[in-house]
């Protein structure tokens, strides 16, 4: 029998209609065609690949689910898969998408007022205009909820930010970005447009990082930042608006961190069927297929597990421990997956030009950013014991 090389063992694309099945396919399609060429030559040279954006943008997926504004309003479901088949061939692009289409243009969606999404949200779904999204800080990180140091002060008609941010995505080049901001006269957390040529704003690279090296993380300094009321996010009011941007967006972090996994298990059960050694190919070998055999169980699970969440989140279901459940689980098994799939590529797994090594290393900030394990595993042991081990 021919190999099976499609990390979909258990056909979940068969149940897309027609239609989200022909949407995959053009995202598949442009992947491998416009991203696969170059992805280890930006990685490398830690730049982002502008030229990708109107190609991108042609795609028309920006805010996939979203209702109205010009967004299509097709199902979760869809959106996850979009989610897994950027990340099987290169995880930057889709964080890079996933900041724009999820963290920031989500925000607007989920807590800008009718005249701000009726502004912004059409022409970031163009991609004419590009999100960023700041809540994380040098000093605060899995404590955002609670400790954000950046705050905002009212001043006539006009709000005042000062703080930091650190490793804001796509926020180098960004038009705007969605800054979270705590206002010490009520102590609750609100949500800004802060636009990139304010005299206030000011983004520097990050730099040296090894992950996700494609994508242009920045640490931004406001200083007495200048945002009109206008731009306030008009329904943030305090950080329960800014976790129900996060509940969406880690539901789409779980499909990621699936297409990292799947993009390893493929490359390298390809690779075992090329590459010989003892006179056969190394796929033949009894411990190399039960390598490959634990990678596909665990790779099926995690589709098979994202594949319900989204079901949830299309029936309005979701809970933030669903999706933070599938935050840990996902991670931690795409973790040992490209483990396990650059072990297979022998010395070869830690040359750039194999792909494998760099899975292995973006798989790493996957596993970290949006809530870590241990963030995420508290979020699910809170729901399931009913003690908070937050304090
Ligand atoms: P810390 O909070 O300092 O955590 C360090 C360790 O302590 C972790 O293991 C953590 O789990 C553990 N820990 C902390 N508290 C507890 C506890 N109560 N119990 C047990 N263990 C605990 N942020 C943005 O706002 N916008 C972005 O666009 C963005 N992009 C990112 C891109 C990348 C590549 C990375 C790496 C991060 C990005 N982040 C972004 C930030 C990301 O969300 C944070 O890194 C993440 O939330 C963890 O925060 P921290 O790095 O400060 O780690």
């Amino acid at each position: 029998d021919p190999p099976k090389v499609n990390g979909d063992f258990y056909e979940l694309s068969d149940t897309l209609t027609e239609e989200d099945r022909a949407v995959q396919l053009k995202v598949r399609n442009f992947m491998e065609t416009e991203i696969k060429p170059i992805a280890n030559e930006y990685w490398n040279k830690a730049h982002f690949p502008m030229h990708i954006i109107p190609l991108m943008a042609k795609l028309d997926i920006c805010g996939l689910t979203y209702k109205g504004y010009g967004c299509a309003g097709r199902s979760s479901l869809l959106e996850g898969f979009i989610a897994m088949e950027m990340a099987r061939i290169d995880s930057s692009i889709s964080t890079f998408f996933g900041v724009h289409s999820g963290l920031a243009m989500g925000s607007i969606y989920l807590c800008g007022s009718e005249e701000q999404k009726q502004y912004w949200l059409p022409l970031m779904q163009r991609m004419e205009i590009i999100g960023a999204f700041g809540l994380t800080e040098p000093e605060v990180g899995s404590a955002a909820a609670g400790g954000l140091t950046t705050t905002c002060r009212k001043d006539g008609d006009n709000w005042v930010l000062n703080g930091q941010k650190k490793w804001i995505g796509n926020a180098t080049f960004s038009d705007i970005t969605i800054i979270w901001a705590r206002n010490p006269e009520d102590n609750q957390v609100k949500g800004f447009i802060v636009r990139k040529d304010n005299p206030g704003f000011k983004a520097e690279k990050m730099e040296d990082k090894m992950a996700l090296r494609t994508v242009q993380n920045a640490v931004i300094t406001l200083t007495d930042c200048k945002v009109s009321e206008e731009d306030r996010l008009q329904n943030a009011n305090s950080f329960k608006d800014t976790a129900n941007v996060l509940r969406m967006t880690r539901a789409g972090v779980a499909w990621q961190a699936v297409g990292c996994g799947r993009g390893a298990y493929e490359l390298a059960l390809k690779y075992t069927l090329e590459r010989k050694q003892f006179g056969r190919p190394i796929a033949s070998f009894q411990l190399v297929q039960d390598l490959l055999v634990t990678m596909l169980g665990d790779l099926t699970a995690m589709q098979t597990m994202v594949y319900r969440l989204s079901q949830l989140q299309d029936k309005g279901d979701l809970q933030d421990e669903h999706a933070s459940l599938a935050k840990v689980f996902c991670t931690l098994r795409m973790r040992s997956i490209v483990d396990h799939a650059r072990e297979l590529f022998g010395g070869n797994g830690i040359l750039l030009e194999y792909d494998i090594a760099r899975f292995v290393a973006d798989a790493e900030a996957i596993y970290s950013y949006e809530g870590t394990k241990e963030i995420n595993s508290l979020i699910v042991g809170r729901a399931i014991t009913g003690e908070s081990a937050f304090i």
